[in-house]
């Protein structure tokens, strides 16, 4: 890292005490920069590393509701605005125990260059609230959704913010959210949210799209290497939107997914992974993973250990930050790994990436590998903005087009500043180059 970058590092951790999540995700960026220095040396001139890091807006709002025994509980919201030298602020809204400034300000900082890297014009944020939607009624969601609205909407619209879902916020969330913003409002403003429900503004293949964009970049990975995924095995981890789909689309061509999981473990299924039962499970009855394996004799459930100790072919971890460490990386490569692509975002930790690539093993990082949802995203604003609706077929294909771009745009990218194969490089110096030239173009702001 050049003196200017380590300098630049240690002024983020000071003014951002705690955040480990954020420097995590700074430090990953800056560890593919200094070829991009050296032959840019106007970035430095303009600030461009320092207003990257610097959030354009940060939003923070008390939530309060009232839950089922007429308690009264406050959550935390909010909205963290990166970058809008693309577009619009565009990126998702999670609803988790775990979510706090740090992980905001990293999940918010990662979008810039996922969604600068997609081609679209879309800038990059994140909001949530550390609230656990896990166990409550539909009224205290909706509750929860119509208060965490009743702040947010004097801060987003369609030419300014447009949130989505994320973890623990799906198309259940973002409808409670678009009618409190729609009564505030008085505006059926359909561009101001993604991810709405298709007879309401959304877009066909918005549900399924991170998953099969994930699968899908995977697949173009392996055919850099004349395989696919067609005959080979799978582990997913997670059982939310993203595992399932990925599952789903990666059964579809041909793969034998292995296993599924959730906070409480994980399942094996030798004979690959039901579908329809994981969203019965998971999605209708919002139950364990364990009762997967009650239901279906050739699974069982592993309460303990690493779901990536299960020998497989392609690892695809889609479950949440940090979930696959140096260790697992070492399992995974032991057990012959071919190819790893994160559905999540920062999945793997910062050992686990030095693992694989060292091992030679195919890596596609999140930024590239699990932007087909905001890709799609992308696309359900340009339906809104010309009220039109798109069949699930030609949306399908739009998001393959754009996966492959997407997987062209890493290799042209790391192969001109010589690190020809290496997806991290490349993703992250396209999404970069992309955002700075804009920043630089529209002057000190
Ligand atoms: N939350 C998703 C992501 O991490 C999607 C964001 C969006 O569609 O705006 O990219």
């Amino acid at each position: 890292m050049e003196a200017g970058l380590a300098q630049i590092r240690e002024e983020v951790v000071r003014r951002n005490p705690g955040e480990t999540e954020f420097f995590q995700a700074v430090d990953e960026i800056f560890a593919t920069l200094d070829p991009v220095m050296e032959r840019h040396p106007e970035y430095v001139e303009h600030g461009i590393l320092r207003r990257m890091v610097e959030p354009e807006r940060q939003i923070i709002f008390r939530v309060p509701w009232v839950d089922d025994k007429g308690v009264v509980k406050i959550n935390r919201g909010f909205r963290v605005e990166f970058n809008s030298a693309l577009g619009p602020y565009k990126g998702g809204i999670r609803f988790h125990p775990s979510v706090y400034l740090g992980i905001m300000k990293f999940l918010g900082f990662e979008q810039i260059f996922k969604n600068a890297l997609t081609g679209m014009p879309i800038g990059g944020a994140k909001g949530g609230a550390d609230f656990n939607p896990a166990g409550r009624s539909e009224g205290e969601i909706m509750r929860f959704c119509q208060s965490f609205m009743t702040e947010l909407y004097r801060h987003i619209g369609e030419h300014t913010d447009v949130p989505a879902g994320d973890i623990g916020v799906g198309t259940r969330e973002i409808g409670f959210m678009f009618g409190q913003y729609r009564r505030i409002t008085n505006r059926f403003e359909a561009g101001v949210l993604t991810g709405k429900g298709v007879s309401w503004g959304g877009s066909l293949v918005r549900p399924e799209a991170t998953g099969h964009g994930t699968v899908m970049f995977v697949n173009q990975m392996l055919k850099t290497k004349n395989t696919s995924l067609d005959g080979a095995t799978v582990a997913v981890s997670g059982s939310g939107n993203v595992a399932i789909n990925a599952i789903d689309y990666a059964q579809t061509l041909g793969a034998t997914v292995l296993t599924a999981s959730d906070s409480s473990g994980y399942v094996i299924d030798e004979h690959g992974i039901d579908i329809e039962l994981l969203r019965q499970i998971k999605s209708v009855e919002r139950g364990r993973i364990s009762e997967y394996a009650n239901r279906r004799d050739c699974a069982h459930f592993v309460a303990d250990g690493s779901i990536w100790d299960v020998p497989v072919d392609v690892a695809l971890p889609c479950a949440t930050q940090n979930e696959l460490t140096g260790d697992d990386a070492a399992t995974l490569v032991k057990n012959g790994v071919k190819a790893v692509a994160e559905g999540a975002n920062m999945p793997s930790t910062h050992s686990a990436i030095t693992t694989f690539r060292e091992a030679g093993v195919l890596f596609g990082p999140g930024k590239a590998a699990n932007a087909g949802g905001v890709a799609t995203s992308a696309l359900e604003m340009q339906q809104n903005a010309s009220r039109d609706t798109w069949s699930f077929d030609y949306t399908h294909s739009r998001l393959e087009e754009t996966m492959e771009e997407i997987h062209d745009r890493c290799i042209a990218t790391a192969e001109d500043f010589g690190y020809p194969g290496d997806y991290v490089t490349g993703a992250n110096i396209a999404g970069f180059l992309k955002v700075a030239d804009a920043m630089i173009a529209q002057g000190i702001v």
